[in-house]
Order: structure tokens, then sequence, then C-alpha cells
């Protein structure tokens, strides 16, 4: 069990690299091994479970796949499971530099995937200065369209790395980007927004922070004590600008909208922009560390406004059979904690599962996906 969840905590760590904190941010092995909760459920669905999950035509709306494997298609074939697989441009990060590298592996596994996979195609937001980098990237997200993506990423490097010729931080809302927010609205497309970064990101070194090993394996992204850095607030009023400035477009905030830390924050956005949602990807920890109670009377209340997904990743530097065993372990242990009332671990303390009706699980892994994300379910499914 302990191991298991070591494996996914340390194959995850590619999702990390393309995009976010990993999702199961796990303690090292002695803390896992001094804390351990004995009846806790872990490892691969069993029949029954795996039954109740595909039945719901699951889809994860947050993947990063640049990579074509038959037994990977096999797994997705195995799960019923529809993925979103997203597209960024990380300069960081040598994977990800070349964007158009980078679609075409995507393009390449989404086109043998046997209708489980579809694109969520970016922009190079690097590019920002250039005079035609508006038109450029309208046209680049255009063609992406025709051939049948359905959403478009906006990423942290916005409002945390990429400055403009004055020395200051680009923002979301940048007058740059807007042509383009209107591009995608006029298309009926989505926009997916990863601004902005956990709290433990921008405060002193926390290592009971879910994120803490992320900080230790991504010290660039740690945005506290680097000189004059965005704050995370006016990252995400930036946000909210743009959600503003742009009603008929759907924004879907990545990670609880980057307001893991404070759930009555997250509900007030929610009530404010009716265009607005949420995805779940890597942010399981900190549902997990509420309050039961509180946890089931957050998600009923905003059932129709939070979708599922993961942040999984799977390119050429991961093995294919620990991969395999990672994803399908993290479906597992995240359909144990919203549809049973089974005992999960959490940092050595015990969880136990929400038991969601049926009708809300089916919001959270299909319905939403398939309202806030036109296109993401073929007409006839
Ligand atoms: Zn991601």
């Amino acid at each position: 069990m302990k191991s298991s969840l070591l494996i996914v905590a340390t194959a995850l760590m590619f999702g990390v690299a393309a995009c976010s904190n990993s999702r199961n941010q796990q303690p090292a092995p002695a803390a896992s091994s001094s804390g351990g909760v004995s009846n806790a459920v872990s490892g691969p669905f069993t029949d029954q479970e795996l039954q109740a999950f595909t039945a719901l035509n699951p889809i994860d709306t947050h993947t990063h796949v640049f990579r074509s494997d038959p037994a990977f298609n096999a797994m997705l074939q195995r799960l019923n499971l529809r993925v979103l697989d997203i597209v960024l441009v990380d300069d960081n990060n040598p994977e990800l530099k070349d964007l158009s590298v980078e679609s075409k592996a995507a393009w390449q596994f989404i086109h043998g995937s046997g209708g489980h996979a579809i694109l969520c195609t970016t922009f190079d937001p690097y590019k920002v200065r250039e005079p035609a980098f508006t038109q450029t990237s309208i046209r680049g997200i255009d063609r992406e369209f025709s051939q049948g993506a359905i959403a478009v990423k906006i990423w942290k490097n916005i409002g945390m790395e990429i400055k403009d010729a004055a020395g200051n931080y680009i923002l979301p809302d940048d007058p740059a980007f807007e042509p383009i927010y209107k591009d995608i609205s006029s298309h009926g497309r989505t926009l997916i927004a990863h601004v902005a970064d956990p709290n433990s990101m921008f405060d002193p070194p926390n290592p009971d922070a879910p994120d803490y090993s992320y900080i230790q394996q991504n010290p660039f992204w740690y945005q506290y004590g680097k000189p004059h850095p965005a704050s995370k607030e006016k990252i995400l009023q930036a946000r909210d600008h743009l959600l503003e400035l742009n009603p008929g477009l759907r924004v879907v905030g990545a990670h609880l909208g980057s307001m893991e830390g404070d759930f009555h924050q997250l509900a007030q956005h929610l009530d404010r922009y009716p265009n607005f949602a949420v995805d779940l990807a890597a942010r399981m920890p900190y549902l997990m560390m509420q309050p039961r109670a509180d946890m089931i009377a957050f998600i009923l209340k905003y059932q129709d406004r939070l979708i599922y997904a993961t942040d999984n990743g799977f390119s050429a530097k991961n093995s294919l059979q620990p991969s395999l065993n990672e994803w399908e372990e993290s479906y597992a242990h995240d359909w144990r904690y919203f549809a049973t009332n089974d005992t999960l671990e959490y940092k050595g303390r015990p969880v136990q599962g929400l038991a969601l009706p049926e009708p809300v699980l089916r919001k959270l892994y299909h319905d939403n996906a398939a309202h806030w994300f036109p296109g993401i379910v073929p007409t006839g499914h």
C-alpha cells in the first residue's frame, strides 16, 4: 500500500515537470512507514469498482500525453476513459519547448487512441513581445480547432515568468491576449486557465504543505524570496478581470482555480462568475484535508461547476508498465474518495471516502466535462 503511494508520487513527477504540482505529493518513505493507516484501501480497481467507474463514461479533462503506445490505449479502453490531452509551452523544459513538436506527438497519440483522447491546444506566450504575436497565435489556434482541438490553455508562465519590455510580469488580462480570448469565445471553445500556483509556492517553506516536494524538485517556480514577483492575489485578480471582460467565454480554472487554500474564496468566485468552473487536477490532497461533511456540502452545492481531472502525464521519459499502474491507481484512489465509504490514507492520516450520490458522481466524472468542454464527447455518445 505505502509503496504504491510512493510509486504514484515518483511516477507522476513527469506531470509535475510538465505542468503543475504533483497530484499526490507523498511524505518521505520514513514518514510514510511510521504513520500507516492499517485499514486504508489502495491499489488498482476491484472488478466491482471498475464496473461502477466505467459505467459513468468517465472523462479526465487534464492530462499531458505525448507518447503513443498500444498498451496505454488498452488501459484507456479498459477504464472506458476519455482524456483531454493538454499541450503547453515551457521554455524551462526541453520536452515542452517546441509547440509544434509537442502538438505532433499529442495528435499522433490522439489519432491512435480509438476515440479516447482529444486535444487542448495553446499558443506560445514567450513570443508575446513579437509584433505578430496575436495574429500568429490566433492562426495557430484556429488551425488546431479545424483539426479537432476543443480548448486552449494558458499556463502559469503568464504571471510568474514572462515579463514585458519594462520588466513587469505579464498577467493573464494583458491586452495582447484579449483578441485570443475573443477568438476562442467566437469558436464556442473553452479556455483552461492554470494561473498562479498553490499558496505554498508563495509562502515560506512548509514541509507539511502538499506541494513541498514539488518545490524541492522545481525551485524555479518557487516565488517566495524572488525579487518583486507578482503576488498571487494580483495574478488571480487579473484572471478575474479576464472573466469579467469575457462573459461569453467559458473558463475552466485548472487546479481548483489556484484557490486550493480557501474553499470559501472558491465558492465566492463560482457564485460571482457564471462562466467559470474549476478542475480538480492535482489538488485531491486539499479536498481530503477538509472535514468530510464540509467537503460533501461543498461538492453538493457546486456539483455543476467541478470537473474531475488528474494532471496525469505520459511521455517518452516514463517507463511503460509503472506508468500504466500509476494511472490506474490514481483513478482508483480518487474514485474511492468520491464514491465509497472506504478509508484512505493521506500523510499517515485516515481519510474517509465521501460516498457521493451517483447523479453527482456522474456530473463530476462526465456531465460537467461535456457541458464545459463542448465537443469533448463525440456526437452520438
Ligand atoms: Zn497540467
